[in-house]
């Protein structure tokens, strides 16, 4: 089963969010099944700056998109059984950051994005890699389905190769003037409501869910709800028409990776059987934040983007009222600077029991995961979420809305049968998420409770094996199509 990924992003190489974790370790996975794997990602300059010994593949390769002739190169690095092709135009991606400044998106992202496909599937041409399967992630890849389905009809390089697409994230659907078509290289008759046009515009997620064999998203329960008004974000009538072949497939986790007992960027390893080491990371989480922590109370953590779909707004709200349930917090984000300027005031005023860091930093994000009792998520939505299983891992108990990833991995306590690894809420708002902490808080003041907690969490199994294998179920079930 030879398969073609696609991402903008892929851990280690640049990594914004929890796709990069995905395009990172979900290959590795399904080469241990069997598969032939190969990534398609730019070379940003992030990846350049990393000084990794890339391999030369393609020189002076050229591509003629909207009518111009393109020029590129492509490198590839190998690890873990996965070669990552890393499409090289300097002009598009040997930029400061990989989607925008602070400003706002590159403008010509679509142009970027649509290139990068494009030249992923010439590169897999060159190298002679004839895919069953092209999968492609999120809106910056979706154009590659659109050019198998448009450029590459008639090609037989291409011809019985079928194609996966994955939503990590209904909200961000890469909307463009109608001039980008012709621009990126596909029939401006699609600018039509039953193709690509959406409200006047280009929606190039459209062509991930409108064009692909299969398209699929990061849990079960977020492939319901975004057949729904309230999460289809204007396309779930759309993928209502696709129920037949849209799959929920939960995200994994590369417990490798993830591991408290090797983690070389913790203070302290640990395992469950012994958690001193986990205390320590605690001392040291605190002591990094500035925090004097009170005895007999939990210490929470929240590693995240300030958005609006992470429920900031809704911590902002409520950040009094949990501070007064006796925990401490500490919070590593970057993202929206209303929610900055908030938090940055409020920590000044608490300084002693809230820490703020405003930075995308591993080392940190780790030691918060290690060191936290309690892990924060009042997520509006959250199609899969990742960083509850990395608390789970790390015997950190998450606090969660329940919505998408968070519903379908976290289970609420039950003291009576010490089942549970965590706590819910239902409603997106200040006093459910008071009620899931405080249950949180009295728990924690528990220590029996708190064990078998802790214990639940940890032995929690978000392994990738089962999900990759359902990944290549379905590459079998729609290649046999
Ligand atoms: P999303 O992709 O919507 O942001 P996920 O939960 O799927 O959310 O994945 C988030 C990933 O990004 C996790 O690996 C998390 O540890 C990481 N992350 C988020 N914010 C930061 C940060 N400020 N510093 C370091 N890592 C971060």
């Amino acid at each position: 089963m030879k398969v073609a990924f696609l991402a903008s992003e892929v851990n280690p190489y640049a990594k914004t969010g929890g796709l990069a974790d995905v395009a990172g370790s979900l290959p590795k996975f399904l080469v241990r099944q069997g598969a032939e794997v190969r990534t398609f990602m730019p070379l940003y300059r992030e990846v350049r700056k990393k000084s990794l010994p890339l391999e030369p593949v393609l020189d002076k390769a050229k591509l003629t998109m909207g009518g111009r002739s393109i020029p590129y190169a492509v490198f590839a690095h190998r690890a873990e059984g996965v070669t990552t092709f890393f499409v090289d135009h300097p002009g598009y991606f040997d930029r400061d950051a990989l989607y925008g400044t602070p400003a706002g998106d590159y403008p010509d992202n679509a142009e970027r994005f649509g290139f990068f496909s494009r030249a992923a599937l010439e590169t897999m041409r060159a190298v002679g890699f004839r895919p069953a399967i092209v999968h492609a992630h999120d809106w910056q890849a979706a154009a590659a389905v659109a050019y198998l389905r448009f450029v590459h009809a008639g090609d037989p390089f291409f011809s019985g190769a079928r194609s996966v697409f994955t939503i990590h994230n209904l909200a961000y659907q890469g909307l463009f003037g109608k001039e980008v078509l012709p621009a990126i290289g596909l029939p401006e008759s699609l600018f039509n409501m039953n193709d690509l046009e959406f409200f006047g515009q280009v929606n190039t997620l459209k062509a991930g869910i409108l064009y692909s064999t299969a398209v699929t998203t990061v849990s079960p329960r977020y492939s319901r709800e975004i057949q729904t008004p309230e999460f289809g974000c204007g396309l779930d009538g759309l993928l209502r028409s696709r129920a037949g072949v849209l799959h929920g497939i939960l995200n994994g986790v590369d417990y490798q990776d993830w591991d408290p007992a090797t983690d070389p960027l913790i203070p302290r390893n640990y395992a469950p059987g012994d958690l001193a080491g986990k205390k320590a990371c605690r001392e040291e989480l605190a002591r990094l934040f500035g925090l004097a922590l009170q005895p007999g109370r939990p210490l929470a953590g929240m590693v995240t983007r300030l958005a609006g779909q992470k429920g900031l707004d809704i911590v902002c709200e409520a950040l009094e009222a949990l501070l007064g349930q006796g925990l401490s917090l500490v919070i590593l984000g970057t993202g929206d600077r209303k929610i900055q300027d908030f938090l940055a005031a409020a920590q000044k005023k608490h300084a002693a029991q809230f820490g703020l860091k405003i930075a995308f930093d591993e080392k940190i994000a780790r030691t918060i995961y290690a060191g936290s009792d309690i892990f924060l998520i009042p997520s509006r939505y959250e199609p899969c979420g990742l960083t509850q299983m990395y608390a789970m891992r790390y015997g950190t108990v998450p606090v969660v809305r329940a919505t998408g990833g968070l519903d379908d991995s976290v289970e609420e306590f039950d003291a009576a049968a010490a089942a549970g690894n965590g706590f819910k809420f239902a409603e997106a708002a200040p006093g459910p998420l008071l009620e899931a902490s405080a249950r949180a808080v009295a728990a924690f003041g528990r220590p029996a409770d708190w064990s078998a907690l802790v214990r639940n969490a940890m032995s929690a199994d978000f392994s990738w094996g089962r999900s990759a294998e359902t990944y290549l179920g379905l590459y079998e079930m729609i290649a046999a199509s």
